[in-house]
């Protein structure tokens, strides 16, 4: 694939939203009565703080309360490794993005896939327990930046907890799978999402969300894990004044805001990051961008904008503001600081610190006193351009002005871009190696303001294509695209040990092992791989027949120890094609295969003649670009999750296409309707362009897929 359309590519699947979008469906609901639940899923208080005295089970999303994802089994070693083979599948019931990290508990593995479905399996045999499906209504598919995707659930006293992508979060019964309470924690009307996983500690579920690139304001909610009631709320961002706020913390973020930034929202989303730390009793989470991302636009005279961007610990019981570390003040790049965050006790000159890590999207890796939120380390671990490095008695980043397109007329370039050195893709940590594994990313992008506000349903006061020139500017050195690579990482020193490059943007999860394993995979090649953990010898892989993006969990049944791992969908940046969606487990001499892989096949090129004039062409190209592209792709080439409309039928006729794009026939599907955001003479000029694409693709030879 050629570089910048790799760059779009990965830019688009950060971005892929807005395709639409209408009214909610669902009112919102009172949590519904509890029904009696059993002993699966027996997971307590006491089971969850000694984790590490049962390393045979997976009990929460990153592997214990320290968010690691650090296995202590050992029996499979690099010297045994090649006996590594398939114990048994299983497929899921949809091929969209899968991003989900397994529970495993005495002997059940719990799994959610796309579209808030979790399924339980016997972990021995793979047979399936129970599905369960939120049936999220389809329209909601349109809401949300990067496709329906789930990353985990939680397990707490029999009940398995999923965030549902529509804003419910739901409460199962372990061994039945049957809803025994759920609530709406978000206002439907509006375009929040959930996609990450819930934790649960001391009896409360906690829960985040998603959505600001869009109108939105963060926040971080806790509800009682028996009964679904609302216990405490934090927001990430102050509202309005005039209505009072929320919490002296509020008062103390709105003297840093200016203008009247509640009127866009403001942000700050809690999209992934949730850390539970019971040494302190605290729960740490990670807030995302402000709203726009353009940070004149939502606050026009400047002001750091807390809490985006930071890491916030506030009290587990009450929800109570403790302290926050804010990475980038005034920030305008979507470098959310919504990464891992995990916690380890570790030793710096000669004391043991016990700290919290977090490598995240703006290339900088950081280290927090876990108890304070000071600032211990911070340095890059890809090319950055937008410092030059931090004031460590500060905590504040010197900021390279040359990288902010606030400040420009035209195209500024900042490195990394939007799609970030390190997204949710799960890192981990061991305590044996004592190293950090970061799937790590290489990226830029050139920005430029659009006072006008973006085109689609966004909300970021900048364009992000258009600006390629900006490369060709006397004394640019940043590429466009770039590699990636999983790097091994002293996090003390905050140096480089080893690193396995590759060349795409695509990232995939980690899991570190005590038998001197690090799992992760390549989605390019459709490969789940091993490295040895202390030197990065890459010593076994497995071909998926499937893309790979999430983190892998390792458990142990019967004495024999397995991996498990969730391959299909899509990530970030990297190649794009429908494959199998499935949980995969592995064990020392496994010898399940699976079955011939049936190539996906998509429809031939077959336009019909183009019935428009360039110019109507050119117009539609641009409506596209608004209305469509952000989920279609470039010029309808497809990524993969949604169809490729060079190769529809429906270009031929102009009432099959509106009965689509304008009457909503898709919309259980995710394709909502654009009654009244498009006219018919716009859909008809979108499909004159749409023609002219499928006829250039038609007479164009066609590209091997890469890795092939
Ligand atoms: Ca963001």
């Amino acid at each position: 694939m050629p570089k910048n359309l790799n760059v779009l590519s990965g830019l688009l699947a950060l971005l892929l939203a807005g395709c639409g979008g209408s009214e909610a469906p669902a009112p919102a609901g009172e949590p519904t009565a509890a029904v009696a639940t059993t002993t699966f899923a027996n997971v307590t208080r006491d089971r969850l703080l000694n984790a590490a005295a049962e390393p045979d089970q997976w009990m929460t999303y990153g592997g214990s309360y320290n968010e690691q994802r650090f296995s202590a089994l050992s029996q499979i070693t690099p010297d045994n490794i090649s006996q590594l083979g398939l114990a048994w599948f299983a497929d899921f019931s949809t091929n969209r993005g899968q991003e989900s990290t397994p529970l495993m508990i005495d002997g059940v593995l719990y799994v959610s896939q796309s579209w808030s479905k979790v399924n339980a399996y016997d972990a021995r045999t793979g047979a399936l327990l129970w599905e369960y499906d939120p049936k999220v209504a389809g329209e909601f598919g349109a809401r949300g930046c990067c496709d329906v995707v789930n990353r985990g659930v939680a397990a707490w006293n029999g009940k398995i907890y999923v965030g549902v992508y529509d804003g419910r979060l739901v409460a199962l019964d372990a061994a039945t799978g049957r809803e025994v309470w759920s609530t709406v924690t978000t206002d439907q009307s509006k375009f929040y999402t959930i996609t990450g996983a819930p934790r649960v500690a001391n009896g409360k579920v906690f829960i985040g969300n998603a959505g600001a690139e869009y109108l939105y304001r963060g926040y971080v909610s806790a509800y009682d894990a028996e009964t679904g009631a609302l216990a405490w709320r934090f927001y990430t961002v102050p509202g309005n004044p005039a209505a009072g706020f929320e919490s002296p913390a509020m008062e103390m973020a709105a003297k840093t805001w200016s203008g009247n930034w509640w009127e866009k929202g403001g942000g700050g989303s809690t999209w992934d990051a949730i850390t539970y730390d019971p040494r302190t009793n605290l729960v740490l989470f990670g807030v995302g961008n402000g709203a726009p991302w353009n940070a004149k636009a939502r606050s026009p005279q400047g002001g750091d904008n807390l809490f985006t961007v930071s890491v916030v610990a506030v009290d587990a019981d009450t929800g109570e503001y403790r302290w926050h570390f804010q990475e980038i003040p005034e920030e305008e790049w979507d470098f959310d600081a919504v990464q891992q965050i995990t916690l380890a006790d570790i030793e710096i000159n000669g004391a043991t610190r016990h700290v919290a890590m977090q490598a995240t999207k703006s290339g900088y890796y950081y280290m927090m006193d876990a108890t304070t939120g000071q600032l211990l380390v911070a340095d890059n671990f890809v090319p950055v351009n937008w410092t030059t490095g931090y004031d460590l008695a500060t905590g504040r980043p010197v900021i390279n002005d040359g990288a902010r397109y606030t400040l420009a007329e035209g195209p500024r370039i900042a490195q990394p871009g939007p799609v970030g050195a390190h997204s949710w893709h799960p890192m981990a940590y061991s305590p044996l190696t004592g190293l950090l594994y970061i799937p790590a990313r290489e990226s830029s992008i050139a920005y430029t303001v659009n006072p006008n506000g973006s085109p689609g349903n966004f909300n970021l006061n900048v364009n992000f294509t258009g600006g390629d020139a900006a490369y060709d500017e006397p004394g640019n050195t940043i590429p466009r695209g770039g590699s990636t690579k999983v790097l091994a990482w002293d996090p003390v020193r905050a140096q480089e040990v080893w690193s396995s490059e590759r060349p795409t943007g695509a990232s995939v999860g980690m899991q570190v092992t005590a038998g001197n394993v690090l799992f992760t995979g390549n989605p390019v090649t459709q490969e789940l791989l091993a490295f040895r953990a202390d030197n990065g010898e890459q010593i076994w892989s497995y071909r998926i027949q499937a893309g790979i993006s999430a983190g892998s969990i390792s458990y142990a049944l019967d004495g024999e120890q397995y991996l498990a791992q969730v391959v299909g969908g899509q990530s970030p940046g990297g190649y794009y094609a429908p494959t199998y969606a499935r949980l995969l487990v592995f064990k020392l001499g496994g010898t399940a295969t699976l079955p011939p892989n049936a190539e996906f096949t998509q429809a031939p090129f077959a336009p019909p003649e183009q019935f428009a004039t360039p110019e109507f062409v050119a117009a539609g190209a641009t409506l596209y670009g608004g209305a469509c592209a952000i989920c279609h792709g470039d010029g309808g080439a497809s990524r993969g999750m949604f169809p490729d409309l060079r190769r529809s039928p429906l270009l031929h006729s102009q009432q099959a296409f509106d009965q689509v794009v304008l009457g909503g026939i898709r919309q259980d599907r995710g394709m909502a309707s654009f009654d009244g955001k498009l006219t018919p003479a716009e859909t008809d000029s979108i499909r004159a362009y749409l023609v002219d694409r499928a006829i250039v693709a038609r007479d164009t030879p066609p590209l091997a897929p890469p890795g092939q």
